[in-house]
């Protein structure tokens, strides 16, 4: 059984002291594969020391989080323009970037702009997008209309309504699903079982948002295995479908071999 954690933060400091570890364990649960999302520039080089210490495991993108989008956002995009001119070959997708208005708004109309330069970007390179929403859908799909990417993406951590999941679904873009999937109020199950398989791909947000019964603590890749049980007992198929699906559905995203 192979899986792949399309959306894993393990150059994040809570995995410092234990990374062989963690991407041991994730190899035993069958995760082989792991993508970096990018955050900003302070996260870069952890990043890059990560990837070039695993090359068989990892894969990398490259680009600003909605919320790093400051008043020195023009710097962070510069940074990121700079690397994509110079190296956009070493990575697989401009992410993770957005919109997330949960957090802050009074950089809403700064995302936005960040957003469609990365966009841009996406389109001037051939690369997918990893898209970061949060209470942000509507102007997403704003933007979304008016900037047709044409390798597609990934709305990650999918948060929004039914009706938005087949929206995404019918524009081209996958729907990331994580452990959020696993919660007891969660209205990611009936989305799982409503949209198609085709158009789902399996993420951890590590260290964020780990499954039940992990709840509250570290999340890590490996756990990307109970995401796939999880949708596997919704659509009451077996975890080896959830697995062959999901990963080649991220091979096919992300133009993996
Ligand atoms: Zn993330």
């Amino acid at each position: 059984m192979q899986l792949i954690d399309t959306h894993s933060h393990l150059y994040d400091p809570t995995f410092a002291d234990d990374i062989d570890n963690v991407i041991d364990h994730a190899t035993q649960c069958g995760v082989g594969t792991i993508i970096l999302p990018a955050i900003d520039s302070t996260t870069h080089d952890a990043q890059h020391t990560l990837c070039n210490k695993y090359p068989q495991i990892f894969k990398q993108m490259i680009g600003v989080h909605p919320t790093s989008i400051k008043d020195s956002y023009a710097h962070e995009l510069a940074v990121v323009e700079n690397i994509l001119a110079t190296d956009h070959h070493k990575y697989i997708a401009i992410g993770e970037i957005g919109l997330d208005y949960y957090w802050d708004t009074t950089y809403s109309s700064q995302q936005c702009l960040a957003l469609e330069q990365q966009l841009h970007w996406a389109n001037l390179y051939h690369k997918p997008v990893c898209l970061h929403i949060r209470n942000a859908y509507s102007e997403m799909f704003k933007i979304l209309n008016r900037y047709n990417v044409e390798a597609k993406g990934v709305f990650h951590c999918f948060s929004g309504t039914l009706d938005e999941a087949w929206r995404a679904v019918e524009m081209g873009y996958m729907i990331g699903v994580g452990g959020v999937v696993t919660f007891k109020k969660a209205t990611l199950a009936a989305i799982v079982k409503d949209i198609p398989l085709d158009m789902i791909v399996l993420e951890t947000d590590s260290p964020y948002l780990a499954p039940t019964p992990f709840r509250g603590k570290r999340n890590e890749s490996a756990y990307c295995k109970i995401v796939a049980e999880k949708i596997a007992e919704i659509k009451n198929i077996t975890l080896q479908e959830v697995a062959a699906t999901t990963t080649k559905n991220a091979k096919r995203l992300f133009k993996l071999q």
